[in-house]
């Protein structure tokens, strides 16, 4: 063994690769039959640490999955050697060979892209991009001949076709008509392009949201991303009902405490102010580590002892300070946890989204390197 500091030294993430094999296989149970899960790993799997989630999910059995950039994929590839890997976002036509070495897919997003992939020589896997009104990526679906142009280059094998919904999660009228919309729009440029003999491959289209919300939908892959990880984006209703559990949780180390007099602030800017006299802890762990600084002074907690205490004055780069005036005996050492279970007390990683007026995706996605990822 290596000798280094300690993993649970300062600040670290705790992944229990459990509940993600609970997760995909209450995934799978809600999907119809046929249907395949498509696991979306960028941004080194939400934060949880690619490499160990491949290899996780290889075991249960996934067999494709997506990531945002061609580095990702040469990264995943590593730890998925047989799956199908699709590189959602661009990958320069320069880049090709990184592609075809590592069996990577690439999504095409339009005729000229398809055009230059075709003349790097390359035999290319791809899968074809609709812009059903998310207006990201993707061809306008009366671009007809742009379209089937794509189907006719000898260098790009066509493995699926998709598009990307801009509202799923939503279930007012106004954005439920709209994603229907999204859905026919796809299923009818499916249709024409059948018709005229090419073969479209898998089709796909909802995200984890399309997934809670648009049950009824029977395409050949979904594209689940934040759910696989066990928490919604924000703390929504949805219309199926799913028993996730969050497969990450976030804790760190109490640096120091003390005593401060009523009256005396707290952190930078002198946000806070006690109005009796604190106990104050220092925690080490702060922004640097992906914890958002907006959620100071907004309703960010922590728990300590089993109980749960507010994250006091703003958030530093790699501290912050709790109020533990309610808190017996607490002292250096002891944890503190940021996301996860202590006791009877649980802080989900949406209440760290809401307090930074943000999503989930964005708050684990942004969990920095520097924190230690442990596997349970
Ligand atoms: C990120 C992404 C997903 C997964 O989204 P979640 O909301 O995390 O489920 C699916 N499809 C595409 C194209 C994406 O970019």
């Amino acid at each position: 063994m290596d000798d280094r500091p300690l993993e649970r030294g300062r600040a670290w993430i705790e992944v229990e690769l459990n509940a993600l094999a609970h997760n995909l296989s209450d995934i799978r149970s809600k999907i119809p039959v046929g249907c395949q899960i498509m696991a979306i790993v960028k941004a080194n799997a939400y934060g949880h640490g690619v490499k160990r989630i491949a290899e996780q999910m290889v075991k249960e059995g996934i067999e494709a999955y997506a990531v945002a950039t061609v580095t990702e994929g040469i990264e995943l590839r590593e730890h998925v050697p047989e799956g199908s890997i699709l590189v959602l976002g661009r990958t320069p036509p320069d880049d090709a060979k990184w592609l075809f070495n590592n069996k990577l897919s690439q999504l095409v997003m339009d005729g000229a892209y398809a055009k230059s992939l075709n003349e790097t020589g390359y035999k290319l896997n791809i899968h074809i991009a609709i812009d059903t009104g998310m207006h990201r990526l993707g061809m306008e679906p009366s671009n007809l001949d742009e379209i089937k142009s794509i189907y006719d280059y000898d260098n790009l094998i066509i493995e699926g076709i998709g598009t990307h919904l801009s509202s799923p999660d939503s279930l007012t009228k106004s954005d439920v008509d709209f994603t229907n919309q999204q859905i026919e729009k796809l299923t009818e440029v499916v249709n024409v392009l059948k018709e005229k003999g090419h073969n479209t491959g898998k089709l796909h289209a909802q995200s984890s949201y399309g997934i809670y919300n648009y049950p009824g939908l029977k395409f050949d892959y979904v594209r689940p991303g934040i759910m696989m990880y066990g928490v919604k984006s924000l703390d929504d209703e949805t219309k199926i009902k799913t028993d996730l559990r969050p497969v990450l949780s976030l804790k760190a180390v109490i640096s120091q405490v003390r005593w401060i007099e009523a009256g005396e602030s707290v952190s930078y800017g002198r946000m806070y102010t006690t109005g009796k006299p604190a106990k104050i802890a220092t925690v080490g762990i702060g922004y640097a580590d992906g914890l958002p600084r907006q959620m100071s002074n907004n309703g960010g907690k922590a728990i300590v002892k089993g109980r749960k205490v507010p994250i006091i004055g703003r958030i530093c780069m790699d501290m912050l300070m709790l109020n533990v005036t309610e808190i017996q005996h607490v002292e250096a050492g002891d944890i503190v946890t940021l996301i996860g279970k202590d006791g009877d007390e649980v802080i989900h990683c949406e209440d760290i989204a809401g307090a930074a007026n943000t999503i989930t995706n964005d708050v684990l996605s942004g969990l920095s390197g520097r924190l230690p990822r442990i596997y349970i």
